[in-house]
């Protein structure tokens, strides 16, 4: 891979050189190293955060209106420099140029409803008693700070940076040592679209930084995106320190077969959910539950899974780790018994044998029990438990520890709506393998997939980012006052 530029800080809107150790970036396509980042310290965050509360002074006094000028600018940036941004996801996480085009796009309309914040946030207001009136203004809390994981290096910063700027607050960054380079070009075009200095800094580095977040007296509030076992970790040291926090984490995502489902339509969306980004995605189809007798649908999977190529459609995982471990579940499961219909372990990249590819994985007579039916994978592969009914199925969900999304794949409306009902899940589908919502819906799941109140997107993240004032006038005369004035 093209090497990159070596990533540093970005502090008052300056690349900060840092003298810390500095951690190789390795492209997962061909496992080369492509660039460096410094493992920050706290000495580092520290004077991002007083660049950020001096910023906050006067970014925060701006009307709404004049702020999200910046947003119309630079959602255009975005768009003008999509080839370059894509690439740049590419590169360094892995996934097609398709996927990592869909990612800016969907960072252009994240920039949307930010712009659209002065049609939202219009307060409150009530003569409470005669003379007397009550407001409600929506005021931003000051320097927050935003945790991001690898798997979406730019739309996972987009979704809470534009709303926490336009209302108001000033944001350090925190991305994935693993995938900088995203974040630092959106640093970088931040600026050009008209953003002053200090509003939006970027720190890069690992557990240290995250760490230093979380204890710094100075940070409002915390948002996470990442693993469940960090999301707890960052939620409860960010809360005992008394920062506003939200942090969501894994899943393990369930689809709901019926044997009347749409046969074309069901087998695409279960693959392309499992497969899609490798399996990367917070959002995956990781488990299918089929009820009854559903064997003309997995037989058309594997036909579908058969047309998904590493190194074509679909892209690299993440490190060597990470694919080390997928085929560790997928090795595992087959001990077990689970019977493998379509086995994507040692798939080979001609030109690419060092990346870190895993075949479309297709797992069949898989128990409950089973690690793979239990654990986040995050790889391409489904695991296929079999139900005698939708109420086994969804008691099959119902046990897992996670509750990010849950899909429903059938013609019949009464089956769907009981499973609508009884999924425990933040997100549910009908007949769709990853059920986002879009915006002005919010993004965000139950159980051990997010901790914390509200969701991290759409109207749900402005309750998140602002702080209510309530200011009670009273100018009416001594005659025109009753009981409560
Ligand atoms: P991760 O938890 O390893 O890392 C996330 C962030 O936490 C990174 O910035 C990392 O530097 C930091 N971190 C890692 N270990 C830490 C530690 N011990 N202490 C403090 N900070 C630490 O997650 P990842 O591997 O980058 O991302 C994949 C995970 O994110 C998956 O579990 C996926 O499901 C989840 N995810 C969830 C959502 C969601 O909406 N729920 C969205 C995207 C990704």
């Amino acid at each position: 891979m093209i090497k990159q530029q070596d990533v540093n800080n970005f502090i008052n809107g300056q690349i900060i050189l840092s003298n810390q150790a500095r951690m190789e970036i390795i492209s997962p396509i061909d496992g080369s190293a492509i660039s460096s980042l410094p493992m920050s310290q706290k000495s580092d965050l520290d004077k991002a955060v007083e660049a950020a509360q001096k910023a906050f002074v006067t970014w925060s006094e701006k009307t709404l209106k004049d702020r999200v000028q910046v947003f119309f600018r630079y959602r255009q940036l975005l768009e003008n420099n999509l080839e370059e941004l894509a690439e740049l996801v590419r590169i360094e996480n892995g996934k097609t140029m398709d996927e990592a085009k869909a990612e800016v796009f969907k960072s252009m309309e994240l920039c949307e409803f930010a712009v659209s914040m002065p049609q939202i946030v219009t307060n409150e207001i009530q003569e409470v008693s005669k003379g007397v009136e009550c407001r409600i203004e929506r005021k931003p809390l000051g320097v927050i700070a935003c945790i991001t994981p690898f798997n979406f290096p730019n739309m996972v910063p987009h979704w809470t940076v534009p709303n926490a700027i336009v209302l108001g607050n000033t944001v350090i960054l925190k991305p994935s040592e693993l995938v900088p380079l995203s974040a630092m070009r959106m640093a970088e075009l931040l600026k050009e679209a008209g953003l002053p200095d200090g509003v939006f800094n970027v720190v890069n580095g690992g557990k240290e930084i995250v760490e230093a977040i979380c204890d710094h007296p100075d940070i409002k509030a915390t948002s996470f995106v990442g693993s469940t076992r960090v999301a707890k970790i960052v939620y409860k040291r960010a809360s005992s320190n008394l920062q506003r926090c939200v942090a969501l984490g894994g899943a393990k995502n369930h689809l709901i077969v019926l044997p009347d489902a749409n046969l074309e339509m069901t087998a695409n969306n279960v693959v392309a959910s499992m497969a899609g980004c490798a399996g990367q995605r917070c959002m995956a189809a990781s488990v299918m539950v089929g009820v009854d007798n559903i064997q003309h649908i997995i037989n058309k999977m594997i036909e579908e899974a058969k047309k998904v190529i590493p190194g074509e459609n679909l892209g690299s995982v993440i490190s060597k780790e990470a694919k080390e471990r997928i085929e560790r579940y997928i090795t595992e499961a087959e001990a077990q018994g689970a019977k493998i219909l379509i086995d994507g372990r040692n798939a080979f990249v001609k030109g690419f044998e060092n990346g870190f590819y895993v075949g479309p994985t297709i797992i069949d007579f898989v128990t409950p029990d089973m690690a793979i039916a239990k654990e986040e994978i995050f790889g391409p592969v489904i695991a296929i438990i079999r139900a005698k009914d939708v109420d086994e199925a969804l008691k099959i969900e119902n046990n897992s520890n996670y509750g990010n999304a849950a899909s429903v794949f059938t013609e019949s409306g009464a089956m769907a709506k009981r499973v609508m009902e009884g999924a425990s899940a933040g997100m549910i589908g009908v007949n769709i393998g990853v059920p986002v919502p879009r915006e002005p819906f919010s993004f965000g799941g139950w159980n051990e997939s997010k901790f914390g109140v509200g969701d991290i997107t759409g109207k749900s993240s402005i309750e998140f980012w602002t702080q209510n004032k309530k200011t009670t006038t009273k100018w009416n005369p001594e005659d025109k006052r009753d009981w409560m004035s």
